[in-house]
């Protein structure tokens, strides 16, 4: 573990198509991580994108500790990889030991591996416990001493008529003491962190509701089970904990279906009552804050919509031709806006053509400021419909990748550097193949899909060395290079 206290990601954030199921703590590359008890190796690999490389430890617990973004092993781990990639000629390689007897065994305190910003930079090391399929909280086994209450900074309350629960919320001014008089259900929506020695991006570890001081609600969020990614997505409790404005919200549960059909109203949903609703944040050292809100709410559910409408907008490609590349689809058809202030998020998106996709041809993508994310490939085939779920807005549509990937391969400090990039969907790792002077190389990413030093088996003298690379997009689409490529 680096001894970086600064969390830079938290766990259970929600990324784009996920939650983050650790947490992230800056560090320099490269620092050592050594093993946090004695316990072995059930896996490592190495991918250009997500984890980059990685190191899966069996915990003397049972606990399995993950390490992401790594710049490299302890030298008899990094030359099993290395071998490995020599062989199969990628970069990418997966090694699993389901067999403690036989597996590289490490006692606490010894080296495993070093930090860096393999898969996704900057440098950082992504820290994970799992237990099984089940990613756990770190900071709930690795607490550091902390006196500071959590923070809650802002509550807001929605009733049960509002159509568009995300963006109705009205906050409560929290200095005085709050009131909330509705003739409606209300549920409310907690913004909250735990400050600490870890900065302020620390989920809490528990969220409480009272009703008249009688527990009705308990939320740990602690938990991704990474075997139900429909839970995360359809799951009747939705969360959103950001650590982009450095603070957390919590929505309470929200009704599925038309809860009207079925007259039962979910937990979190508080009707008929005149009281006082107290919210509970706890830490993990047992400090405490909450809010006592003076609550009448009743019972009349007017205006209530089936939610189900809502989440599923179809989308339908028009026209004679669904090959129209992105930037000319039209906004009457080919592409949807999902704004986060009007949209109930998890949306489920449709997307129906006129014709069937053709293989490997389209990608599904989302654009934002972050730019064009490349979401997944679509199946093609006979299918003439393809379903998603979205967990953030954006403008979404289908996209078509026409051009092949382009290599800029250069030469300095006696190293070769590459960079490789497709500008409409993105590079198939697999495919790509390098060979320095005739003998196998390996091209290493360290930032996702962009590139990186390629290592070669015998270093390089100054002058001029003969690169041979191939690569593919996801589109199917392959090119190969043959160039020289001087280091100065
Ligand atoms: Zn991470």
């Amino acid at each position: 573990m680096p001894d970086s206290r600064t969390l830079t990601g938290g766990h259970a954030d929600s990324r784009l198509d996920h939650f983050h199921g650790g947490v992230d703590l800056r560090a320099r590359t490269p620092l050592k991580v050594v093993a946090p008890t004695d316990g072995w190796v059930e896996r490592i690999g190495t991918n250009p994108a997500g984890y980059g490389r990685t190191l899966y430890f069996r915990l003397s617990d049972g606990n399995t500790a993950v390490f992401g973004h790594l710049s490299r092993y302890e030298p008899e781990l990094q030359e099993l990889v290395r071998d490995s990639q020599l062989v199969r000629g990628t970069y990418r390689v997966d090694f699993v030991f389901s067999d403690s007897l036989t597996a590289p065994r490490y006692s606490a305190g010894e080296v495993l591996c070093y930090t860096g910003s393999s898969g996704r930079g900057p440098a950082h090391l992504h820290f994970e416990i799992r237990h099984g399929a089940v990613q756990l909280d770190p900071l709930s086994f690795y607490r550091p001493q902390d006196n500071d209450k959590p923070v809650i900074a802002a509550i807001s309350w929605v009733e049960y008529s509002d159509d568009i629960p995300l963006s109705s919320g009205r906050d409560l001014v929290l200095s005085a003491s709050p009131r909330v008089k509705s003739s409606e259900p209300v549920a409310f929506l907690i913004r909250c962190y735990d400050p600490g020695p870890w900065g302020r991006n620390a989920v809490p570890a528990a969220i409480r509701v009272y009703v008249n001081e009688r527990q009705v609600y308990e939320d740990l969020p602690s938990r991704i089970d990474l075997l139900c990614p429909a839970n995360i997505y359809e799951k009747l409790v939705y969360r959103e904990f950001r650590t982009n404005d450095r603070d957390v919200r919590r929505l309470f549960d929200w009704p599925e279906k038309d809860a009207e059909s079925e007259m039962d109203l979910p937990l979190g949903w508080i009707e008929d009552f005149i009281g006082v609703v107290r919210i509970e944040v706890e830490d993990r050292n047992g400090n405490t804050s909450s809010v006592r809100i003076a609550l009448e709410a009743g019972s009349e559910r007017r205006n209530l919509r089936a939610r189900d409408s809502v989440e599923t907008p179809e989308f339908v490609l028009t026209g004679d031709d669904v090959s129209l590349s992105w930037a000319e689809l039209s906004p009457q058809g080919q592409e949807i806006l999902i704004n986060n202030d009007d949209f109930a998020f998890p949306a489920k998106l449709v997307l129906t053509a006129n014709q069937p996709f053709e293989q490997g041809k389209y990608f599904f993508k989302r654009s934002g400021t972050t730019g064009r994310i490349p979401l997944w490939r679509i199946p093609g085939g006979a299918d003439e419909t393809i379903s998603c779920y979205v967990l953030r807005g954006g403008t979404y549509g289908v996209a078509v990748d026409a051009t092949p990937p382009k290599l800029v391969v250069s030469g300095k400090s006696g190293k070769l550097t590459f960079t490789l990039v497709d500008e409409e969907s993105s590079i198939d790792d697999g495919s790509v193949k390098c060979r320095v002077n005739g003998q196998t190389a390996i091209p290493e990413f360290e930032y996702e899909e962009d590139g990186g030093l390629i290592w070669t088996q015998s270093s390089l003298g100054r002058g001029t060395h003969r690169v041979q690379f191939e690569a593919a997009n996801r589109a199917g689409m392959s090119k190969s290079w043959d160039v020289e490529v001087n280091i100065p």
